[in-house]
């Protein structure tokens, strides 16, 4: 399986960014991006500099305040043509995203679906985005009306680059500001291909910068800038804290979608087919490199060992390899970096005494020597307390504990600084029901996970996050509201003199 049958230079010249409606070379340093399945350099992004920023942010201030004005309907046309732009090139941002990312070409394939699906759903969401008229308690009529921000920071991680920039582009555009997005520095290139896209699609230049670049350097920049009126930031709790702080210093609002440390629970009368299925995809889909991955297995201690030994032979069946192999299950992690890092959560689980039931290694053989694979990892006998299962592993390893009782199952599921997700597996629909609105997270899955739909709004509880996405009310959160009083009495004002 060769990955170089993506020709990148023909789908996006990486030597350039776009700022403020202009494609050129960003004005910061060369860095290389890496194909994860091989090791190889793709190409060279140069990255956007402090003064691109600016740039951009000019640029982006001045066509948000025509584009602003602009009706709902002619700017959800756009919104259209861009989608129309990206399922056109489907075949090719898939590809570009697999070596990219390393993921498998089906999820990349979905990914860039989602894309096209979010700013088809943003226009419609906004062809329908009704103002309020309030109940009239006066001499006035009453009315909320929503207006738009200005320019966005948009800022997004590497594990699902076209669908979140999507995420945050389709509804800033819609409700009439500017957007300046920074992609991560691993995986700019999807990116900046849609940068192209929505360059080709007529929207006015400027509307949209792409700058890639590192996050304390380019981020940080965006993040600070004055002309920057919210962040909408995607990415790991500690970088979101840091974009909280800096956001209180201006006062300016942000979302916050984090990360995760996902509880997955099996309940004695579960189907137990369906539950390792859904448990297998829910970790280990993405390699594990998902905000929202199941990544806690909480199994019930009567059923809980027939259950491991099904679940363990079934990870071990899994199928590892590269991203454009149709058979691929579990694909390279996104850097050499990365796995290591996973390898060391791995290390260290072992040395705290955990019990590795399967994988906990690098794959052997030729077909992975030169790529950031790492095989599905189950590990038993920690604690929930444990750093194991406390932390954000992002990676391809699954935690499983036991539980006696629903008191304490909810109470140690809860556990956990992040709230993002839960599956939970049963076929009582009063157990679905009880335990899940016990459990602190902003989705539940109940015998499925990790699904997803554009028009049900997503969020994370506690650490994992601030605001929501999708849904109608996606559009909102990247408005400003006022309120207009008209008054209507024909009497005269009692201070008319
Ligand atoms: P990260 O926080 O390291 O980086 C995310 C983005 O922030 C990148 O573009 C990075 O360059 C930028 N950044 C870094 N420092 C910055 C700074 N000081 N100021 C401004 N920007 C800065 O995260 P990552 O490693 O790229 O992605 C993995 C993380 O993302 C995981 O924690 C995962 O859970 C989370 N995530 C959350 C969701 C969600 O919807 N909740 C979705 C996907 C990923």
């Amino acid at each position: 399986m060769s990955a170089s049958d993506v020709a990148v230079d023909t789908v996006v010249p990486a030597d350039e960014v776009l700022v403020a409606g202009e494609w050129r070379r960003g004005g910061g340093t060369g860095s290389e991006s890496i194909d994860p399945a091989d090791g190889s350099v793709i190409t060279t992004v140069h990255h956007a500099s402090e003064a691109d920023v600016d740039e951009a942010v000019a640029g982006g201030a001045e066509a948000a305040a025509e584009w602003g004005r602009r009706l709902p309907h002619e700017r959800a046309r756009h919104l259209h043509w861009i989608a129309d732009g990206i399922e056109a090139s489907a075949e090719r941002l898939a590809r570009l995203q697999t070596r990219d990312t390393g993921k498998t070409l089906k999820e990349t394939s979905a990914l860039v679906a989602s894309a096209a699906g979010t700013f088809r759903y943003m226009a419609a969401a906004l062809e329908t985005f009704d103002e309020e008229l309030t109940t009239q308690r006066g001499p006035s009529l009453t009315m909320s009306v929503h207006e738009p921000i200005g320019v966005i920071g948009a800022i997004t991680p590497w594990n699902s680059p076209i669908a979140s920039d999507a995420q945050k582009i389709a509804p800033a555009l819609a409700a009439g500001n500017a957007v300046v997005l920074k992609p991560a520095e691993w995986t700019p290139l999807v990116s900046l291909a849609l940068g192209r896209i929505i360059t080709d699609s007529g929207l006015p230049p400027g509307l949209v910068s792409v700058l890639p670049g590192r996050g304390s350097v380019v981020g940080d920049a965006i993040v600070r800038h004055p002309g920057v009126g919210k962040v909408s930031f995607t990415g790991g709790t500690t970088t979101g804290r840091l974009i909280a702080h800096a956001a209180a210093d201006k006062l300016m609002p942000v979302t916050l979608e984090l990360g995760g440390k996902s509880p997955t629970i099996v309940f004695e009368d579960a189907d137990v087919e369906a539950a390792i299925a859904g448990v297998l995809f829910g970790i280990y889909s993405s390699s594990g490199q998902s905000c929202i991955a199941g990544s806690r297995l909480f199994l019930p201690s009567a059923r809980a060992e027939e259950f491991l030994e099904r679940l363990v032979k079934a990870v071990a069946r899994l199928r590892v390899g590269h991203g454009l192999d149709p058979d691929t299950q579990v694909a390279p992690l996104v850097h050499h970096r990365h796995r290591d890092s996973v390898a060391g959560h791995v290390d260290r689980a072992r040395a705290a005494g955990g019990e590795v039931l399967v994988g906990g290694a690098v794959p052997e053989g030729d077909a992975y020597d030169a790529g950031a694979y790492y095989l599905p990892t189950v590990i038993a006998g920690l604690d929930n307390s444990s750093p194991t299962c406390q932390e954000e592993i992002f990676g391809p390893v699954l935690s499983v504990l036991t539980y006696d009782d629903e008191d304490d199952l909810v109470a140690r599921a809860n556990d956990s600084v992040y709230g993002l997700a839960c599956g939970l597996w049963t076929r009582d629909y009063r157990t679905a029901w009880r335990v899940a609105r016990r459990i602190d997270a902003g989705t539940v899955w109940i015998n499925t996970y990790k699904q997803f739909s554009i028009s049900t709004p997503f969020s994370g509880m506690k650490e994992s996050g601030l605001g929501i996405e999708k849904g109608r009310r996606g559009i909102a959160e990247y408005t400003r509201q006022k309120s207009l009083y008209w008054g209507l009495d024909e009497a005269p004002h009692p201070w008319a003199g």
